[in-house]
């Protein structure tokens, strides 16, 4: 009997996997999939350059990620063009250097943006370190989290870029958002001052030939001990071990179970004794998110012939958001973009030559008509992937992760659970998935021993 199964080969369980064979367990990772990686994913084109479908940046504080890119001997690199921001708003393209958040915003408004992020990170704080706190103040705490900006934040200015700040680090703020689940999405997620003052910092970084060379180089000191094309389709656990049923029908028996799923797959793959009904429940009430991240690839980088680094915002549209991810020597210029939420929703209903159309017109009214002809666009809806049902991350509805969350993380048994959704920090996140590999690993390292 082996030690442990791990459910999934994203980079969570890699991790974990790594993390037990590297204290001479005996450890095997099923993956569904042909590749492993997870939502991490490297599409090659066809001048040998590529983009990445998934997740891709490194933020401030993704220390457990890097050093294990640093382990592996891979190199991180920057954004690939200095240059300035294009900021479509109202109908007007401006474009704003990208750099010095000074320029962007005037010294009132900078001061005022600083103190609302540090009132909300001491109140964070607070709600961490002081149950009785947190108790006293419950109602106060349930006021809609927009109320609370449009009170703390006096200037337009400064409304605008902590809302800017705010959906980058942790996506569109749900209708019906309280101040409490802002300020756990504070204590989870990355820092907000840092990427402020890094202007958008969570884009800083990225692997030379891509994230999935994380995935690809963990897996290949793995070996044998990953197996592609094995779907797991039932677990059954007792006290001392679980059998774990794949859908050609080979039975892996373990002491020990770590799922790597999305809460939402998780809970939908049959367990025998059934998981509690309350981990359906609080699964049940985590939607996946609607991200459709496409690209457009140019002839060239047009943008920086135009003084400009293909980072744009607009405040309408379909793609509201870009980036230049031109990769290694092509030549040619890779402008990504996300096609978010509703808009999502609607045109992933759509074909793909229409969101193609979609995408092409947003950058055509930030950039000018010299965006019109792209020589090839490529899209990945990870809400239609079997196997993942979603993107970035979940997005927990208002109070869920609060409330229930961090229950979903823990043991059931023989049965663990980890990846980027079980994370307390980073919750989400590259980085999460990492850190809670890990841990999950330590867990069950310890139950081992
Ligand atoms: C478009 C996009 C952009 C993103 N951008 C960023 C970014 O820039 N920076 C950042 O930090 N994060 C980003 N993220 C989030 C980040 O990619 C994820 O948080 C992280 O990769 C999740 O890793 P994981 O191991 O927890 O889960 P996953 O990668 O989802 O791994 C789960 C694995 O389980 C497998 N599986 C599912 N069902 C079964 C089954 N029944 N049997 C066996 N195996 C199964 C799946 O195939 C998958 O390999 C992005 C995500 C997306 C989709």
């Amino acid at each position: 009997m082996l030690d442990c199964a791990i459910i999934g080969a994203g980079l969570a369980g890699l991790v974990a996997a790594q993390h037990l064979a590297d204290r001479g367990l005996k450890v095997v990772v099923l993956e569904a999939r042909d590749r492993v990686g997870g939502r991490v994913e490297n599409k090659t084109l066809s001048d040998g350059s590529y983009v990445e479908l998934g997740g891709q940046w490194i933020g401030p504080g993704f220390d457990a990620l890097l050093e294990i890119i640093d382990g592996l001997g891979l190199e991180t690199i920057g954004l690939p063009a200095a240059g300035n921001l294009a900021i479509r708003l109202r109908g007007k393209s401006l474009s704003v250097p990208s750099s010095e958040d000074g320029r962007t915003l005037t010294p009132f408004e900078v001061s005022d943006l600083g103190q609302g992020l540090l009132r909300l990170r001491r109140l964070a704080k607070r709600l961490r370190d002081d149950p009785a706190w947190r108790k006293a103040n419950d109602a106060w705490l349930g006021q809609d989290l927009r109320r609370w900006v449009s009170t703390n934040l006096r200037t337009e200015g400064a409304q605008r870029r902590f809302a800017e700040v705010y959906q980058a680090a942790f996506g569109a703020m749900p209708k019906g958002a309280t101040l409490l689940g802002g300020l756990h999405q504070v204590n989870s997620g990355p820092d907000l001052e840092s990427m402020l003052a890094s202007n958008g910092g969570l884009h800083q970084k990225r692997v030379a030939g891509g994230m999935a060379a994380v995935a690809d180089a963990l897996a290949e000191k793995l070996g044998g001990v990953v197996r592609l094309g094995k779907e797991v389709v039932r677990v059954e656990h007792d006290d001392a071990s679980a059998r774990i049923i794949l859908a050609d029908g080979e039975v892996i028996e373990a002491k020990q179970v770590i799922s790597t799923l999305p809460p939402r797959l998780a809970v939908a793959l049959p367990h025998e004794p059934a998981l509690p009904d309350w981990r359906a429940e609080a699964a049940d009430k985590v939607s996946a998110g609607n991200v459709i991240k496409a690209f457009l690839i140019y002839e060239r980088p047009f943008w920086r012939e135009l003084g400009l680094s293909g980072q744009s915002s607009a405040d309408e549209g379909a793609v509201r958001v870009t980036f230049d991810t031109t990769a290694g020597d092509s030549e040619r210029g890779h402008l990504m973009g996300f096609f978010e939420g509703a808009d999502a929703a609607s045109l992933a209903r759509r074909s793909s030559t229409l969101r193609e159309r979609a995408f092409v017109d947003s950058v055509v009214r930030t950039f000018g008509e010299v965006a019109r002809n792209p020589v090839t666009y490529i899209e990945r809806d990870w809400a239609s992937e079997k196997f993942t049902g979603g993107c970035h991350g979940a997005h927990f509805a208002p109070g869920v992760w609060t409330t229930q969350g961090p229950v979903l993380a823990r043991p059931e048994g023989v049965l663990h659970w980890a990846g980027a959704e079980y994370a307390s920090r980073f919750n989400g996140y590259l980085e999460g998935a990492v850190r809670s590999g890990r841990e999950v690993a330590a867990a069950v390292a310890r139950n081992l021993a």
